[in-house]
């Protein structure tokens, strides 16, 4: 993710180098095409303006400093704004003063909810947490089994609705049994709390679009477990769709923070730069693959530089 843009970053950076002083028309220059490399990465027009107007103001009016020549101080510059825009500090989970700590995911099908909770779960236990996983997908016939694939490989219990007396068969596909993902969600909190898990995460069921119904589902699982940490999942693949989705989510279920997923592939990565910028929430985790070691915490800053580099 970000090679091109990178690329083209630094590139632009390249022909201020050679210059002494940087005229107006320079700093014009340089802001048109860091304009431009943010636009064809898929980033929010909106973030775009924003982001290119402090660096055209800030490039105008700061003194350059001691250590820096102009082009260096330029690129400082656009990296504190990268920063910026990708949420500034490193936001920490928060835990409830109170366990257990109740984190809920939500997402669209596909944005890697699932894989993402048993990341979480493990990087949890790592820490010496005692995370329970509650499948409350419901929707999706092997959701279920999915998140318990991957609770056992965490090595985190998996609370799940019990396959039986509700379980039907359609063609030969096993349908997911018709409990109420409410329910499960609301008996998991109690399982928590009856067995002293310190963390419980809520799995949640999403759709392949933006779906009143699965909005509501997800908010009606949110007041039955009074989430700690509402976490959108996003594929960092999704470009321009980005911020039209976190914008349905934030209105829809409300989210806390944003973990982005997919940042290993090879998109433009307009959706990362975006959506903090655009909901005002900071992105917790990253992942980057498709096994449960690739997890980060995101930083901000480490972003930036990857990017600048
Ligand atoms: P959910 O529908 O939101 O629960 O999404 P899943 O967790 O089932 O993920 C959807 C697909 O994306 C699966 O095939 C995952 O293996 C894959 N996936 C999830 N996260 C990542 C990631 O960070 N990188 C890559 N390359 N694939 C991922």
């Amino acid at each position: 993710m970000f090679a091109t843009l990178s690329d083209r970053l630094t590139a632009t950076f390249k022909n201020l180098r050679s210059k002494g002083r940087l005229s107006e028309a320079d700093i014009d220059a340089t802001v048109r095409e860091i304009r431009r490399a943010l636009l064809d990465a898929d980033v929010a027009v909106s973030v775009v303006r924003a982001f290119t107007g402090k660096v055209r103001e800030r490039a105008l009016s700061e003194e350059v400093s001691g250590a820096l020549n102009p082009a260096q101080q330029v690129v400082k510059i656009v990296n504190d704004e990268l920063v910026a825009v990708l949420g500034g500090e490193q936001r920490p989970l928060l835990f409830a003063k109170t366990p257990p700590t109740v984190i809920l995911l939500a997402g669209l099908q596909g944005a890697g909810k699932t894989t993402l909770a048993g990341k979480l779960a493990r990087h949890l236990r790592e820490q010496g947490h005692t995370p329970l996983l509650v499948a409350a997908d419901l929707q999706r016939p092997n959701a279920v089994t999915q998140l318990q694939v991957v609770g056992e490989r965490a090595g985190v219990p998996v609370f799940a609705p019990h396959p039986g007396a509700q379980e039907s068969s359609e063609g030969g596909v096993v349908v997911a049994p018709a409990a109420d993902p409410v329910a499960v969600a609301r008996e998991g909190l109690a399982t928590a709390q009856a067995r002293q898990h310190d963390v419980l995460i809520v799995d949640t069921a999403g759709r392949l679009g933006v779906d009143a119904e699965m909005m509501q589902q997800a908010a009606d699982i949110r007041d039955a477990v009074r989430p700690d940490e509402v976490l959108f999942v996003i594929d960092a693949m999704i470009g321009q769709d980005a911020v039209a989705t976190a914008q349905a989510f934030a209105d829809g279920v409300g989210f806390t923070g944003v973990v982005l997923s997919k940042l290993d592939g090879d998109a433009r990565g307009g959706a990362a730069l975006s959506v903090a910028s655009v909901t005002g929430r900071p992105i917790l985790f990253a992942s980057t693959g498709e096994k449960l070691t690739d997890f980060e915490v995101f930083h901000p800053d480490r972003m930036a530089s990857r990017i600048l580099d």
